[in-house]
């Protein structure tokens, strides 16, 4: 976040001189208190003062990059999630190859008939499902996924920064975000580099201010 002359000059008040009120750092910036309210509530919300009411304002003693790593720390899975494409396991390596295609995914979470999560196919696993094969409508995909129990998977109110360390980790694109049931685990979303990415552009713009 870039901090204008203004609102730099107002933190240097408070730190030297706070607990402070906001008619008396208009006073020493001749503005008026109207003046200053954004700039205060800009301040206030980035962490870089704390108002108390009756007292005035504080200094938290927070450096960007502090209150940088507590915004991101806030970020939750179900925040970012978009919308995950599965597939039964009955379906073909060809029928898998062209929904990923279709959707525009790499990764396709495999369903058994209770839509409860069984596997997980990537491009990779695809591609080397298809070398030397004459007919992929003949490989169900149930044969090349990766299955459980050897998934990794997150839940909703999971943090964004741990799905991330999971991503690189074990060095796979992307998670489901399942929700438990009584028989197993239904996929309600999902998690990929794609959305990390998107994260990380949105706190540069400074959405989550
Ligand atoms: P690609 O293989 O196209 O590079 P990934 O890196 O995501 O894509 O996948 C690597 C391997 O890990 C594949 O065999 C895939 O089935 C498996 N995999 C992908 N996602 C998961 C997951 N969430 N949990 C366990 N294994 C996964």
């Amino acid at each position: 976040m870039e901090l204008s002359d203004r609102q730099e000059e107002i933190i240097e008040i408070v730190k030297e001189n706070g607990p402070i009120t906001g008619e008396n750092i208009a006073e020493r910036l001749h503005l008026t208190r109207a003046t200053l309210r954004p700039d205060l509530a800009i301040l206030t919300m980035a962490g870089f003062l704390e108002a108390r009411p009756r007292v005035g304002y504080f200094y938290t003693g927070k450096t960007g990059s502090e209150l940088l790593t507590e915004k991101i720390k806030k970020f939750k899975v179900h925040e970012y999630q978009s919308i995950p494409i599965v597939i039964k396991e009955s379906v073909s390596v060809y029928d898998a190859i062209s929904t990923m295609f279709l959707e525009d995914v790499g990764t396709l979470f495999v369903v058994d008939e209770s839509s409860n999560l069984i596997g997980v196919v990537s491009r990779k696993d695809l591609l080397r499902a298809s070398i030397g094969q004459k007919d992929l409508n003949l490989i169900p995909i149930h044969i090349i996924m990766t299955r459980m129990p050897n998934i990794t998977v997150c839940r909703k109110d999971d943090l964004l920064i741990d799905v991330a360390k999971t991503l690189i980790d074990k060095q796979i694109d992307g998670l489901p975000v399942v929700k438990d049931t009584d028989i197993g685990l239904e996929v309600i979303g999902r998690i990929t580099k794609t959305t990390i990415t998107k994260a990380f552009v949105e706190l540069v713009l400074d959405k989550h201010l």
